[in-house]
């Protein structure tokens, strides 16, 4: 069966930039990016990263603002925030080198056994399994496995890394997972293993494996303060290193119109933001910056666009007399 995973990913495999030379640092970087985010969505951003900081010296020496800037709508903002201090510590540990060594990378802000696992056998081609959700469902519905068996799945990947080159069968898995055998609707017809597959021999393709249980969505309802000076810049605060507009769960005292409404979500949680411009009589801990200047969140983003025509429409009579 690895035989003909890894024949199929040779000759099908996507041309993506982290796969020309598989130079460690893009492929950490890359990976780091592909959690939690869709290649077509990591992209854009990692060429922009990886133009401004193409090597691991540039992201330690960088300031945490251009990183997050260059973060700036990927979401999961910690994921830059370890990289950057895992490339510190790589500066000053490992001489700057990326360490091929498995105990040397879990050691590193971020990096857990998935992580490793992807560094070392993509950047190094040193057999260390992953399992990720493509490859748990390719490996699921290949072997007929139903239940929560994250053990069963990680000794099936490690016995499959052990037969085949590394970097090519945890590929192979890993792109068969995101091109054919997808959640819904796998594209069996185009399998390299359709004939060893006990999902496609017995019909069962789109029941294995069992769905997680998903949480329950919750919904929020928030109002943001969108308040500008005469010189342009808005009344903004400092949450883990992005710069947000004051966000309350009831509308605060001041004097403000509406602008309109967005919405957003966060893993399972369905944000709506009614969005007013105006001014707060009490802006504590808030401080005038320029919009686009500062790294801000997607959600910061949206508000701001919400409240972007209201803004310009803005009698001076309503606005702050701030700097
Ligand atoms: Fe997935 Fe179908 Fe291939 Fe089985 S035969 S691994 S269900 S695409």
């Amino acid at each position: 069966m690895h035989e003909d995973l890894v024949r199929w990913f040779l000759q099908h495999q996507r041309l993506l930039p982290w796969r020309t030379g598989y130079h460690p640092y893009h492929v950490w970087i890359s990976e780091v990016m592909l959690q939690q985010t869709q290649v077509s969505t990591v992209l854009p951003y990692y060429e922009r990263f990886l133009t401004t900081l193409p090597s691991i010296e540039t992201l330690a020496a960088a300031d945490e603002h251009q990183v997050l800037s260059l973060w700036s709508g990927l979401g999961y903002y910690s994921r830059a925030r370890n990289l950057q201090a895992a490339a510190k510590i790589i500066i000053e540990k490992h001489q700057g080198v990326i360490p091929d060594d498995y105990e040397a990378l879990r050691s590193l802000p971020g990096v857990g056994p998935y992580m490793a696992g992807a560094i070392m056998s993509i950047a190094f081609n040193k057999p260390h399994a992953i399992v990720d959700g493509n490859v748990r469902r390719v490996l699921s519905r290949i072997y007929g496995w139903n239940g929560e068996n994250t053990r069963q799945l990680w000794e099936a990947a490690e016995e499959l890394v052990h037969k085949a080159e590394p970097r090519a069968i945890n590929q192979a898995l890993m792109e068969l997972g995101a091109t054919v055998c997808s959640f819904k609707a796998p594209r069996c017809l185009l399998c390299p293993v359709q004939q060893k597959c006990v999902a496609f021999l017995t019909g069962m393709q789109e029941s294995l494996p069992r769905v997680k249980k998903r949480q329950e969505t919750v919904r929020v309802l928030l109002f943001a303060v969108v308040q500008r000076n005469r010189s342009g810049k808005v009344l903004m605060r400092q949450e883990k290193g992005l710069w947000e507009f004051p966000m309350f769960s009831e509308l605060p005292a001041g004097a403000f119109a509406m602008a309109g409404t967005c919405r957003h979500t966060i893993t399972h949680h369905r944000l709506e933001v009614k969005v007013y411009t105006g001014n707060l009589e009490k802006a504590n801990g808030l401080e005038w910056k320029e919009f686009g200047a500062v790294p801000a969140s997607s959600l910061t983003k949206k508000i701001f666009t919400t409240a972007a025509a209201e803004i310009s429409a803005q009698p001076t009579s309503v606005m702050s007399a701030g700097p």
